[in-house]
């Protein structure tokens, strides 16, 4: 759920709450995923495949536009650096696609006591527990999402287990109360295992929005130990 709002003014970040465990600031949707998604790369050391840090925008007016996840950019560089490589054909390139594994790197719904009616308590994201998988997003329970495979799932928690990374699993606010989208469809579409990961946010699209600092860290440790392990 990226969104930059043009309207809003952006003010610093700053620590927040008695124990100082929260980040208050303008962006966090998606700025906070998208910050430790590059982080972890740069910090990976032992890729065993390629891996890409895809950064794009306009995600909340539907991916479209040139920089919009819509577009044919990513495709388009990956068919270059095949080219470069000596090795492209229009098939490889599918077959590049279809082979990939991808988190896509985005914002849940954190609960928050003071509207508990919008959570379905047993499926929703906690702050200090750590990164957030959603196997499905969507409206109305996950119509317009890319509904993640339980066998992808199942890769994704044995990695995260095997390097001591806490996650949990969420929705987006209750069926018929919450409810959005991600990009994770769009790469979906070459055939691709994605699912969306990241970090829950409380005053989701509010000008000042709050994060815990743990699961910042922990989605963090999650990308990298899925870049290493996937
Ligand atoms: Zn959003």
């Amino acid at each position: 759920m990226s969104s930059v709002s043009e309207w809003a003014s952006a003010g610093r970040a700053r620590d927040y709450g008695i124990d100082e465990s929260m980040i208050l600031g303008y962006g966090h949707d998606d700025r906070v995923c998208a910050y430790p998604s590059f982080d972890a790369l740069v910090e990976t050391k032992k890729l065993k495949k390629t891996g890409v840090c895809i950064l794009v925008d306009k995600e909340e007016i539907g991916s479209v536009g040139a920089t919009g996840m819509h577009s044919k950019f990513f495709e388009n560089m990956v068919a270059e650096v095949m080219d470069r490589m000596g090795d492209y054909s229009e098939l490889k390139l599918r077959r590049a696609l279809y082979n990939s594994k991808m988190l896509s790197s985005d914002v849940t719904a954190a609960y928050d006591p003071n509207y508990a009616s919008a959570s379905e308590k047993k499926n929703t994201a906690y702050f200090g527990r750590g990164m957030v998988l959603m196997k499905y997003t969507g409206s109305r329970g996950k119509s317009g999402s890319n509904d993640a495979s339980a066998e992808f799932i199942g890769e994704l928690r044995k990695i995260m287990d095997d390097n001591q990374v806490h996650y949990q699993t969420s929705e987006l606010g209750k069926v018929d109360q919450g409810g959005g989208g991600t990009i994770a469809y769009i790469l979906a579409n070459y055939g691709m295992d994605v699912v969306d990961c990241g970090v829950a946010v409380q005053n989701m699209h509010a000008p000042y929005e709050v994060i815990s600092k743990a699961d910042l860290y922990e989605t963090k440790c999650g990308y990298k130990a899925f870049l290493e392990n996937a």
